[in-house]
């Protein structure tokens, strides 16, 4: 199974057939358990996880998402502009995911987006001239599945509601239009600094430390949010990961997704001010000590 829901695939590369489907189009497939090939596609797998399914999973193994995301996926780069992604982790030694059991996919009701849309793709176009991105999809005909053979056939709309993946698309929606908008930038805004990847990192695939991140006071100093509205995003996790994308298209867009403190300025240098006199104290009240120790020969 190989997916990558923010790909830039060439319609006649490999198993991607050159047809581009619409929401109301038909395709025929069918994935069921009696069908012979059941779980070969999880067993060479080839999955870049997005932000929604890191949240999914970790909660559904009941780690963090450090932990997750250090026992279950591999870190690589997106696309030129080294922007990070995660695949999903396979077995020891073997192409075979991770979560696939005897009884097959180990984590069912919270499996990856792709895994879902599988043996459709999907992609988000931006055409020339328009500022939407349009949401198109394709048939991924590999020869080891043999769903395509079944005499079943569904629009694309039936097959995403049947599969679970709304929910998916609209909690992704954000990031996928992030990493388009960052790539068709690309020179005019430039390569993105090392900060900005480590905050789109954090945003994207460590929930857990953004939400300590909203809370800190450098935050609170500069964002104009308040108390109730931190407490809110502390405890869902679904709004503080659509936060995170607000939070990035004003990190590397410059968006006014969220209002900045009138005096932020001002309390940046303020503590700024308070930080270095609290270091002149403790040089002055250390050289007091070296005189007073001199002073009776210590
Ligand atoms: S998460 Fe489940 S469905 Fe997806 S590849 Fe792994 S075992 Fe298969
Ligand atoms: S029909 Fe295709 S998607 Fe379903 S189990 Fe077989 S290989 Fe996997």
């Amino acid at each position: 199974m190989t997916s990558n829901p923010i790909a830039d695939p060439s319609p006649a590369a490999g198993p991607i057939q050159p047809v581009e489907l619409r929401s109301e189009n038909r395709f025929r497939f069918r994935c069921h358990p009696g069908i012979a090939c059941f779980n070969a596609c999880c067993k060479n797998i080839d999955i870049t996880l997005t932000p929604y399914d890191i949240v999914r999973l970790k909660r559904r193994v009941g780690l963090g998402s450090k932990e997750f995301v250090a026992q279950y996926t591999i870190p690589f780069e997106m696309d030129s502009q080294r922007m990070p992604g995660l695949k999903l982790r396979t077995k020891p030694g073997t192409t075979a995911c991770a979560f696939l059991g005897d009884q097959g996919c180990g984590v069912y009701e919270d499996r990856p987006v792709s895994c879902r849309y599988y043996a459709l793709g999907s992609m988000g176009v931006r055409r020339k001239e328009e500022t939407n991105v349009e949401d198109i999809f394709f048939v991924v005909r590999e020869p080891h599945c043999l769903g395509h053979e079944e005499r079943h056939d569904q629009t694309v709309a039936e097959y995403r509601a049947e599969q679970g993946i709304e929910r998916y698309d609209a909690m992704n929606r954000a990031w996928r239009d992030i990493i388009l908008k960052k790539r068709s930038s690309g020179p005019t805004v430039g390569a993105p600094s090392p900060r900005s990847l480590q905050l789109f990192d954090m945003c994207s695939y460590d929930t857990d430390s953004f939400r300590e991140f909203i809370r800190s006071d450098g935050f609170l100093d500069v964002f104009d949010v308040s108390d109730a509205e931190v407490e809110v995003l502390a405890r869902d996790e679904d709004k503080l990961l659509a936060f995170g994308m607000r939070f990035l298209n004003q990190v590397l867009f410059g968006e006014m997704t969220i209002p900045i403190r009138r005096d932020a300025r001002e309390r940046r240098i303020e503590k700024r001010k308070a930080v270095w006199a609290a270091r002149r104290h403790d040089a002055v009240a250390r050289f007091r000590d070296d005189l007073e120790r001199q002073k009776y020969g210590e």
